[in-house]
């Protein structure tokens, strides 16, 4: 199982739900919010072999840690994966566009420098703001729209640009994010959980509910379980030896059988 944006720093039992993931073997990409969070959440995971921490700066907090930006560029070298990153474009976080925009810019602008990266982009409601930016930064690395819910639209734009996707239970449940689902390139799809932030009957979502989204998935793709499995094991692999200058011998993959 695949679980390719999961906020595990901010589980409140983390270092269970590390145990966890390590003990059902999970590939876990480990995403934080603010670069002040990438060395611990990197500790959290300790050595387990399939668990990455990507190096982050949340759009909805990017107002408040601007002057954390020299440390991304900082760790940046040591970081194979970036993420959270993005924009959004919600009523609540609009009145920070500006700050939004600097940081993701800086961000995208030091990943090309450094020769690309694996990011995970947060795009809600500003899809096509995002994607202005991929297209403006065309070096930065490979983007993953996680949980898209733009137009259909921004969506042929994007796999035009050649984003990947990753989709979880939350996007799966509305009758939109299955027609999404529907629509992506099955061969740039992961699996994700977005837990805890995102929530199933008012529980966080746990990194093993990506089993789930592979239910969904096989029904909507009408294949069965296994294929979608194998599918998306695929992805991994070919994500990693997919496209990046400078190739990383810290890719999630390591290990993939
Ligand atoms: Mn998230």
């Amino acid at each position: 199982m695949i679980d390719f944006h999961c906020h595990l720093d901010l589980y409140p039992n983390a270092e269970q739900v590390v145990e966890d993931c390590r003990n059902r073997g999970i590939y876990v990409l480990s995403v934080t919010t603010t670069p002040s969070a990438w060395k611990g959440t990197s500790a959290l995971a300790g050595d387990a072999s399939r668990i990455r921490t990507a190096l982050g700066l949340h759009p909805q907090l990017a107002h408040e840690r601007l002057s954390e930006l020299p440390l991304f560029d900082q760790l940046l070298p040591q970081a194979h994966y970036v993420g959270e990153i993005g924009l959004d474009g919600a009523s609540e976080f609009r009145q920070h566009w500006s700050s939004q925009v600097t940081v993701f810019e800086h961000i995208l602008a030091k990943c090309s420098e450094a020769g690309g990266r694996v990011m995970t982009l947060h795009s809600r409601r500003a899809s096509r703001a995002v994607l202005d930016r991929l297209e403006s930064f065309p070096d930065a690395g490979i983007p993953i729209l996680h949980w898209f819910s733009g137009s259909f639209r921004d969506l042929d734009r994007a796999i035009q640009l050649g984003c990947w996707f990753s989709v979880g239970p939350a996007m799966l449940r509305s009758d939109r994010g299955r027609t999404i689902a529907k629509h992506l390139p099955r061969g740039r799809v992961l699996t994700e959980s977005d837990g805890p932030f995102a929530h199933m009957q008012g529980k966080p979502l746990m990194p093993g509910q990506v089993e789930l989204a592979i239910v969904e998935l096989s029904r909507i793709w009408s294949l069965p379980c296994d294929e979608v499995v194998n599918m998306l094991r695929q992805n991994l692999t070919n994500l990693s030896s997919g496209g990046l200058k400078e190739k990383s011998k810290d890719s999630l993959d390591k290990g993939v059988t």
